[in-house]
């Protein structure tokens, strides 16, 4: 086969223990999934989730007991750190039910999905798309994925990022106002999903600012750590 130029090379994970890589499809993100995060948002109440995505090269794959690295990003005077646990989806379909959301899925890992804050707000009050906000270059770290056979817990586990050693948030997965089957299940009525997507599943409380050189400290009860340095 003759291609116009070089073919993009796979953006793939490492999975604990393995030695293999889980190859990335997409990237769905799920919005104001807490409910203190939704209300340090401006928003209270349960309604129906939303999504957006990011590009699977916004990846920053950290293998484990290393700091990635960041570039700031550029327009921005406010990027956010959301730590947030990622779905891998192994096994795809579409109108998948929260009952039968288990099998669907292949494992988990630890994830920030940075965001360029002031300029996401901007398009909210314009009523224009987030993609400036969210989907840019280097906006996805994350660390490797472990099988969800070994995080039998996962739903209960506790979730956090630091900065200079201090909490910036702090929770427990089982406050998903939607939990990971129940996203499962809204988001397969929308798309068919694919092995190798990702899914985002939402921040709790406590987003706030970066600065380049700071050194955000995450991790997931079961799943390790994951550091990334802003550069
Ligand atoms: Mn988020």
């Amino acid at each position: 086969m003759s291609f116009t130029h070089t073919p993009p090379a796979p953006v793939t994970i490492p999975v604990k223990g393995t030695g293999q890589q889980f190859p990335v499809h997409r990237i769905y993100c799920v919005g104001r999934n807490y409910v203190e995060h939704a209300k340090e948002m401006g928003y209270t109440g349960r309604e129906a989730p939303f999504f957006f995505l990011k590009p699977a090269d916004a990846l920053v794959v950290v293998p484990e007991g290393s700091t990635g690295r960041m570039a700031y990003p550029t327009l921005t005077q406010n990027l956010h750190h959301e730590i947030e646990l990622v779905v891998a989806i192994g096994v795809g379909g579409k109108n998948i039910l929260a009952a039968d959301a288990a099998r669907h899925i292949y494992g988990y890992a630890v994830g920030l999905d940075m965001t360029r804050r002031d300029l996401q707000n901007d398009m909210k009050k314009q009523g224009r798309p987030w993609c400036i906000g969210k989907a840019f270059d280097e906006s996805a770290p994350i660390g490797p994925l472990t099988p969800a056979a070994q995080v039998p817990q996962i739903n209960t586990a506790e979730i956090y990022v630091q900065v200079a050693g201090q909490d910036r948030q702090r929770s427990t997965i089982d406050k998903l106002i939607w939990n990971v089957a129940e996203t499962i299940e809204h988001l397969s009525a929308a798309w068919e999903l694919q092995p190798g997507d990702l899914i985002f599943t939402g921040t709790p409380e406590g987003v706030a600012a970066v600065v380049s050189g700071d050194t955000m400290e995450c991790g997931i009860t079961g799943l390790g750590t994951l550091s990334v340095k802003v550069a």
